[in-house]
């Protein structure tokens, strides 16, 4: 088999740069390792910026994102039993968020890709990428019970953090960057309408709380537990008593709407950076190449960007010629994933209590919220990064 552009991972990441490729008219195939039910069933984010809502539209996979989803102006902060609106539209000049689910968002791409697009072949797990540092890149894979050869001019690793293409990188050329918290995020959808209608992200003495949706008629809520927490041993009662001791706030009209809960996971918290982000003629995107914790909603985002990053740089080598933005690929990414980890690390320092939480170090969160929900200057900062840093 051979392709001009061999994908590998059928993510956000993956489905996207397929379509971006189909229509600039650049060939490619898509190898996914999983079966379609499990790609457009796992549960992971849900806040598209405006830059990716963009995309989204311009490519061709936004009706049903429109129709559905639900645009937000604002997110709450509360801390010290106060609640406090931050106005994305007021501060960045008109930008919104979207909440529509990632599992949505691959559906739609799904379905494009399998009506007109290239080849989108699930349960063919990639193996290896081989020559990558050649003009003929291989990825050898795993389909339908024999192994196979797919030849290409390029190949993404769209693979996910625990995939298979950055190991094509040789070690000598890697740098990386990690930090795992002592947290995670004990996740739930409940099938009860939500308790407000902007995410409200929540520091409390106990620990850190967010409460979400996926629809107006399903809540999604997060409660930081010790790493290493299993799902099951957090009863329901125990879930919903402790978002309401969480959220208490001195405002008589808040109610937390409680409903039967649907699901529970356990999603570890990690900030990680693989430096480069491309080696010949491999390139990596979204999971693969770095992850954030999911504080400040930026990891399907950032794949997003790295994606249209590459789709920009391919098209413009096809059409004129033009290396310098593949050649400049890793740098071009890596500068925006830098941004996003910061934020990403800011926001969960300064909402999630560490185990080992002194005094002092809850008087500096206070200070930092104080400061966030008082200056214009810090606030519009918070509002530019989560809406989006230009891609
Ligand atoms: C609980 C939770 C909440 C989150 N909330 C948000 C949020 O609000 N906003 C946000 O922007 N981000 C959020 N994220 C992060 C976001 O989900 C990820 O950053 C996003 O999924 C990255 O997309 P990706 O395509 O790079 O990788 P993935 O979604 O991980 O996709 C990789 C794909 O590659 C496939 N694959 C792996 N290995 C192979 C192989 N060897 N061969 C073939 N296929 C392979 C996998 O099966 C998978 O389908 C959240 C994550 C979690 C866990």
């Amino acid at each position: 088999m051979r392709t001009t552009v061999g994908i590998i991972g059928a993510g956000p990441a993956g489905l996207l740069l397929a379509r971006l490729l189909h229509n600039a008219g650049i060939e490619s195939v898509v190898l996914e390792g999983r079966d379609r039910a499990y790609v457009e069933q796992r549960q992971r984010a849900g806040i598209l910026e405006q830059g990716t809502v963009d995309v989204l539209r311009e490519a061709g996979v936004g009706a049903r994102m429109d129709r559905e989803g639900l645009p937000h102006d604002g997110i709450e902060l509360r801390f010290d039993r106060r609640r406090h609106r931050v106005d994305f539209p007021a501060l960045t000049g008109g930008k919104q968020v979207m909440v529509y689910a990632q599992t949505e968002v691959c559906k739609d791409l799904i379905a494009a890709q399998l009506a007109d697009g290239g080849p989108l072949l699930f349960e063919a797990e990639a193996l290896a990428v081989e020559g990558a540092d050649t003009a003929g890149p291989r990825i050898r894979f795993r389909h339908e019970g024999r192994e196979q050869t797919l030849d290409c001019d390029y190949v993404v690793g769209c693979d996910g953090f625990w995939g298979v293409a950055r190991k094509a990188v040789p070690e000598e050329l890697v740098r990386t960057y990690e930090r795992t918290y002592p947290y995670a995020w004990l996740g739930i959808l409940a099938d009860v309408a939500p308790s407000h209608d902007e995410l409200i992200y929540n520091r409390s003495d106990r620990g850190f709380a967010l409460m979400s949706m996926r629809s107006p008629h399903v809540t999604r809520a997060y409660l930081q537990v010790p790493a290493g927490t299993e799902a099951e041993s957090w009863s329901d009662d125990e879930i919903w008593a402790e978002l309401d001791r969480r959220l208490e706030v001195d405002d008589p009209t808040w109610r937390l709407a409680r409903g039967p809960i649907t699901s529970k996971s356990v999603t570890p918290m990690r900030s990680y950076v693989h430096e480069p982000m491309r080696h010949g003629r491999l390139f990596l995107a979204g999971d693969a190449a770095h992850i954030v914790p999911p504080t400040g909603a930026k990891g399907l985002n950032l794949a997003v960007g790295d994606v249209i990053t590459f789709a920009r740089a391919l098209t413009a080598y096809v059409e004129k010629g033009d290396t310098e933005a593949l050649d400049t690929y890793s740098e071009t990414c890596l500068r925006r994933v830098w941004q996003a980890e910061r934020f990403s690390y800011a926001m969960t320092t300064m909402l999630h209590r560490a185990p080992d939480a002194t005094a002092f170090d809850d008087k500096i969160q206070l200070a930092q919220l104080d400061r966030v929900t008082t200056s214009k200057a810090a606030e519009t900062d918070l509002a530019e990064a989560y809406t989006g840093f230009p891609v």
